[in-house]
C-alpha cells in the first residue's frame, strides 16, 4: 500500500474556501428565503396552481443553494478536523444557513394548513403535480398536527424539555472516562477495546463500561423517565395510540408490518443467533461465551491485505457481474476524483457517502487501510454512491430515501461484493473467517437492534404506569439479552446497566427496528436476485431504485414478488443468515476446529 492512494477533489462545487461564489451564492439564499416570505407569507390558501409552482421553484432553488454550502464546508472539513480554518469555516456557513432559513419556515407548516380540496385543485396544475411526492410526505403528519399556538409553544418548550434531556445525556456520557489498568479511555477508545484480541482486556473493558454506566445510573434513569413521559405527553396531545406510531409514520410503515418483523425476527433466535454464538464458544475455547465476548475476534482470525486497486477491481467486477449499468454509474466515482480513500492526519474517522446535491453529484469518505473489511466498506459506500444517483434524478426534493430503504443498495452491494471475495478465496478457514465477521455483522443489525426494540417498548409501556425503577429497566434488559442471545452467551451483572448506553432510546424512541427492517429487506431481495425467477431483476431493482424517495416501500417491492405484510417475507431475509450459518457448520467440520 505504498502506491498513492487517490484524494477527492471537491471543486466541482467550489475551488476553496476563499472562492468567491460562495458569498455570492450564500447572499442569494438569504435573498430567496427573503423573497418567499415576503410574496408568500400569508398568501399560500389564495395561490393558483401556476402562483404556486412559481413558490415551490424558490423553495427548491434555496434547498439546492444550501445543499451546496453545506455540503461543500461539510466535505471540506471532514478530510483535516485539523485545520481550525476549515472548522470555522463550516461553523459559519451552518449557523448563516439556519439564520437565513428561518423566514422560510412558515412555507411546510402554511401548506400544511390547506385542505383536502385546496391540495386536489393545485395538483391539478401539471408543475405542482411534480411535487407530488413532496407533497404527501409532508402531510402525512397533518391529521396529528395541533393549533399553531401549540405546535409553535411545543418547539419553544422543546428547548428545555425534549431535547435539554438528550443534550444534557449527550454532554454528560462524552465526558465519561474509563480507567482499565492504569490508563484512561474515553467511549469511542474502550469500545474497541471490547473487541481486542487478548480476552482479559475485553473483559476488563467490558465490566469498565457496566462500572461506569451503573455510577451513573441515578441520572441516566432519571432522564431516560422524563424522555419516557415527555412523549407519552406529546403523544396523547397529537392523538397518537401507541407509543411507537409517531416513528412508524415517519418511516412511512403501518403497525402490522413491524409487528410481523419483530414476530419473525423473535422466533429466529434460537436459528441465528443461539446457533452462531454456540460455534463462537467453541472457536474461543470456552464454554461460555462472555457478554463482552460477542463481537471478539477469532483467535485463528486470518486477514489479507489488500492494494487499493485490487480493492477497486473486485468491486467493479462484483458491480459489472450484477449490471453493466450499474458498474457505468460506478465508474465515474472512481474516474472523476469522487472519492477521498486514504487514512490522513486529522480526518475524521469512519466512511461515508454524501450526497450534496441532485444539481451536483456525491462524494464518498473512506479511511482504506487495505482489510477484508475495507473492500466491503468501498462497496458499500459506492452503492449509497449510486443510489443517490439514481435517485437524483426525482430531483432536490424529492431524492430522499426513508431509514427504511436507505441501506438497500449499499447493504446489497456489499453481499454482491461478498460473493465475488469468498470466489476468490481457496483457503477454508480465510472463508470461515470471513462468513463469521459478516454474520456477526447481521446478527448485530437485525438481530440485536429487535432486542433493543423490545427492551423500549415495555419501558414505554411500563411508564404508563409510573415512574420506572432502575431495577425495572435492569430486568428488562437481562430478560430481551438472555432471550437473543441464547444459552451460549452469559448474561449476568457485568452487562446489567448496559441498556443507558443504547443512545438511541434517548435520541429517537423506536429508531432502532429500522435497521432490521432494511436489513432483511435487502437480504429478502439479495434472495430474489440468487432465486433467479425475477426478469430483468438487475434493471427492475435500478428503477427501484431510483425511486425510493417517491414511492413507498410496499410499492417499490412489489416488482419483485416481494409483500412485506406477508409473514413468510421477513424469514425469507433472514434465511440468507441462516444459510451463511450452515456454511459456517460445514466448514467448521471440514477443518475439525
Ligand atoms: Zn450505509
Amino acid at each position: 500500500m505504498k502506491n498513492k492512494l487517490p484524494a477527492w477533489n471537491l471543486s466541482d462545487l467550489y475551488s476553496g474556501i476563499k472562492d468567491e461564489k460562495i458569498s455570492q451564492d450564500m447572499e442569494k439564499y438569504k435573498k430567496l428565503n427573503e423573497k418567499l416570505e415576503k410574496d408568500y407569507k400569508g398568501k399560500i390558501s389564495a395561490l393558483s396552481g401556476e402562483a404556486f409552482s412559481q413558490a415551490m421553484k424558490i423553495y427548491e432553488e434555496i434547498v439546492v443553494l444550501g445543499h451546496f454550502l453545506g455540503g461543500f464546508g461539510y466535505l471540506n472539513m471532514c478530510t483535516q478536523m485539523n485545520n481550525k480554518d476549515a472548522t470555522i469555516f463550516f461553523q459559519n456557513i451552518s449557523e448563516k444557513l439556519t439564520d437565513y432559513s428561518k423566514n422560510s419556515v412558515f412555507f411546510s407548516l402554511e401548506i400544511n394548513q390547506l385542505s383536502e380540496e385546496q391540495i386536489k385543485k393545485l395538483l391539478q396544475n401539471e408543475k405542482v403535480a411534480n411535487y407530488k411526492p413532496w407533497l404527501d410526505r409532508l402531510r402525512l403528519f397533518k391529521k396529528y398536527e395541533l393549533s399553531e399556538e401549540m405546535e409553535s409553544l411545543l418547539m419553544e418548550k422543546s428547548v428545555t424539555s425534549s431535547s435539554a434531556w438528550v443534550r444534557l445525556y449527550d454532554e454528560y456520557s462524552a465526558e465519561l472516562k474509563y480507567v482499565v489498568d492504569g490508563k484512561e479511555y474515553n467511549d469511542s477508545e474502550i469500545s474497541k477495546l471490547t473487541q481486542d484480541q487478548n480476552i482479559e482486556l475485553r473483559h476488563k473493558a467490558g465490566r469498565e463500561i457496566n462500572r461506569v454506566s451503573k455510577e451513573n445510573d441515578n441520572l441516566f434513569s432519571f432522564i431516560y423517565n422524563m424522555i419516557l413521559k415527555d412523549k407519552a405527553i406529546e403523544d396523547e396531545k397529537r392523538g397518537f395510540k401507541a407509543p411507537i406510531d409517531s416513528q412508524n409514520l415517519a418511516n412511512n410503515v403501518e403497525g402490522e408490518v413491524v409487528e410481523s418483523l419483530v414476530a419473525s425476527v423473535t422466533a429466529n433466535y434460537k436459528n441465528i443467533a443461539h446457533r452462531f454464538y454456540k460455534l463462537k464458544a467453541k472457536w474461543l475455547g470456552v464454554e461460555k461465551l462472555s457478554y463482552w465476548d460477542r463481537n471478539a475476534p477469532l483467535p485463528f482470525e486470518a486477514d489479507k491485505d489488500y492494494a487499493w486497486d485490487e480493492a477497486v477491481k473486485i468491486v467493479l467486477q462484483a458491480y459489472q457481474d450484477f449490471s453493466p449499468k450499474l458498474h457505468e454509474i460506478a465508474l465515474d466515482f472512481f474516474d472523476k476524483n469522487w472519492i477521498d480513500v486514504p487514512v490522513r492526519n486529522g480526518k475524521r474517522s469512519g466512511a461515508f457517502a454524501h450526497p450534496v446535491s441532485s444539481h451536483a453529484h456525491p462524494y464518498l469518505f473512506l479511511n482504506y487501510t487495505g482489510k477484508l473489511r475495507d473492500v466491503l466498506t468501498l462497496a458499500h459506500e459506492l452503492g449509497h454512491g449510486c443510489h443517490m444517483r439514481l435517485s437524483g434524478k426525482q430531483g432536490e426534493l424529492q431524492d430522499d430515501t426513508p431509514l427504511t430503504l436507505a441501506e438497500v443498495a449499499s447493504v446489497f452491494a456489499e453481499s454482491l461484493t461478498f460473493k465475488k471475495l469468498l470466489e476468490t478465496i481457496d483457503d477454508d478457514k480465510l472463508k470461515l473467517c470471513l462468513i463469521a465477521g459478516k454474520v456477526n455483522d447481521m446478527i448485530n443489525t437485525a438481530i440485536r437492534q429487535i432486542a433493543f426494540h423490545n427492551f423500549e417498548t415495555r419501558a414505554h409501556r411500563e411508564r404508563k404506569l409510573g415512574e420506572v425503577s432502575s431495577e425495572k429497566f435492569i430486568a428488562f434488559w437481562q430478560e430481551e439479552m438472555k432471550e437473543s442471545l441464547g444459552d451460549y452467551v452469559e448474561v449476568n451483572e457485568d452487562c446489567e446497566y448496559i441498556w443507558s448506553q443504547v443512545s438511541h432510546f434517548y435520541h429517537l424512541p423506536f429508531y432502532v427496528y429500522a435497521y432490521s427492517f432494511a436489513d432483511c429487506v435487502v437480504n429478502s431481495l439479495y434472495s430474489v436476485y440468487r432465486g433467479g425467477k425475477v426478469e430483468n431483476f438487475a434493471d427492475k431493482y435500478l428503477h427501484m431504485l431510483s425511486e425510493t424517495g417517491v414511492k413507498k416501500y410496499d410499492e417499490l417491492l412489489k416488482p419483485f414478488g416481494l409483500d412485506a405484510k406477508d409473514e413468510k417475507f421477513w424469514n425469507m431475509g433472514l434465511g440468507v443468515i441462516s444459510e451463511y450459518i450452515d456454511e459456517l457448520e460445514r466448514l467448521d467440520k471440514k477443518l475439525r476446529l
